[in-house]
């Protein structure tokens, strides 16, 4: 965007190369504040373009201040969230959302049962990293943004285009600069878009939402397999650890009863046979305190038929610590690398699966 208008006023290509840093690079607040410009550029600048697509709504930060949540709203006042987590290694993750809300329906997740209030362009996904690189960069410390996680609310490969275009300007050195390595793209697997992206030459990971280990629980929970089988998508990961010898994490959460009993840690292992580069992250389920109506769930995501009494959200629970460690060891001892993750975030209902519009909060 800033080379267009370098063009249009038919600037030097160091103005170019100012305002990028300023705007990628530093705790600025609007283009006023950039302190190498003229005033008449930044002026110009400000007439005629947005600085942030997104506007601050609410922020929450969890008891440890290791994670903040942010709710943004877009100029057509729909609503997104953000996470910054911040590790103790002094890694700085930013969780993204890619959509509003998400339309694949997973039934224990809160962004799927939103429904779906359309895509978000890159520059809604980078404004959201660039909130947080700002507030890094303007701590009494100055850390900054070091890795990048499409793990909000929307499906990434759903909306593939302006993720790809977000990926570029994450990548670009003149830019945001992260190394690729650094980038996860979560999916439930959305095969021909994952193998497009791979061929793009997407060189960050992949972190496959399983979250169970055969095709009829899977359709259960997750609509996408009836779209999807299980069996055509580890034949797609197995495609990609070939192709390019590299990891892929299965994320697996775990819900009490529903997935998470000694048989389906055999199935797993049975299911990911063969896959040396497999590795399963278990992710203990986080209780989600909003719920809405099933009935307008289940309109919203189309798969009612699908989705017996049982297995509404609202029964689901957490599975026990010791059936997590149970079926972490079945993994392991089959040779398949298994962590669970430690739950980050969770006060603020910042954690996995449970992005929803924070306003909504109140039942
Ligand atoms: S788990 Fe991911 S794909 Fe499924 S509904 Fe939630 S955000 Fe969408």
């Amino acid at each position: 965007m800033f080379r267009k208008f370098i063009n249009k006023y038919n600037l030097p290509g160091f103005r170019l190369k100012q305002i990028e840093e300023a705007f990628y690079q530093k705790p600025i607040r609007s283009f006023e504040e950039i302190t190498t410009l003229p005033k008449d550029i930044k002026n110009k600048l400000s007439q005629e373009i947005t600085f942030s697509t997104l506007r601050e709504i609410k922020k929450l930060e969890s008891k440890n201040s290791k994670t903040i949540k942010l709710l943004f709203e877009r100029s057509d006042k729909k609503k997104i969230e953000t996470v910054l987590i911040r590790h103790k290694d002094k890694r700085n993750t930013v969780c993204v959302s890619c959509m509003v809300g998400c339309p694949v329906g997973c039934i224990f997740c809160a962004t799927g049962k939103m429904g779906f209030g359309g895509n978000l362009s890159a520059q809604e996904i980078i404004d959201q990293i660039l909130y947080f690189n700002r507030f890094l960069l303007s701590c009494k410390k100055p850390q900054k943004v070091t890795n990048v996680v499409f793990m909000g609310m929307g499906e990434p490969l759903l909306n593939l285009s302006e993720v790809q275009k977000s990926l570029d300007i994450i990548t670009d050195p003149a830019k945001l600069g992260l190394s690729k390595r650094r980038i996860i793209i979560s999916t439930c697997g959305y095969i021909p878009q994952f193998k497009k992206l791979v061929k793009d030459g997407f060189k960050g990971r992949f972190a496959i939402s399983l979250h169970a280990p055969n095709q009829k629980l899977r359709e259960k929970i997750m609509p996408i397999a009836r779209l999807f089988p299980i069996d055509k998508l580890i034949k797609a990961t197995t495609w990609y650890m070939d192709l390019r010898n590299k990891r892929i994490s299965y994320e697996y959460i775990m819900i009490h009863d529903v997935n998470d009993r000694g048989e389906h840690a055999q199935e797993l292992v049975a299911l990911l046979k063969g896959q040396r580069l497999a590795h399963i992250n278990l992710i203990p389920y986080n209780p989600i305190t909003i719920y809405h109506d099933i009935k307008t769930v289940n309109k919203q995501t189309n798969c009612s038929r699908f989705l017996p009494d049982k297995y509404s959200f609202r029964s689901f629970r957490r599975s026990s610590r010791n059936r997590i460690h149970s079926f972490a060891k079945i993994l392991t001892e089959a040779g398949i690398p298994a962590t669970i993750r430690v739950t980050m975030g969770e006060d603020v209902e910042a954690a996995c699966g449970q992005l929803t519009n924070i306003e909504n909060n109140t039942e």
